[in-house]
């Protein structure tokens, strides 16, 4: 993943899931509950830090369908009608 800000690529210094202790990095994986816990148990939260700018930033991966069947209750859902039997394995 790049920097939002510079463009330049980013290094993962620190990466944790919902099975992690709560007492290694307590403040990341407690920002990562409260942002998908409510729709998911299954997600891996990453800091990161550019290599270009130095900025940090946090990102979080999720399953699609997991994140698809989240907003659905808000009323947000794609317009893009999805083939979920295509292949697009990566190889
Ligand atoms: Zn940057």
């Amino acid at each position: 993943m790049n920097c939002f800000h510079c463009g330049k690529p980013t290094k993962v210094f620190n990466s944790r899931n919902a099975d992690s202790p709560d007492s290694v990095a307590p403040r990341l994986i407690r920002r990562a509950r409260e942002a998908v816990s409510w729709q998911t148990s299954e997600w891996v939260v990453r800091q990161r830090k550019c290599v270009g700018c130095s900025r940090e930033t946090e990102t979080i991966e999720l399953p699609i369908d997991d994140l698809i069947e989240g907003w659905k209750p808000l009323g947000i859902e794609s317009e893009v009608e999805f083939d979920t039997h295509s292949d697009d394995s990566i190889e």
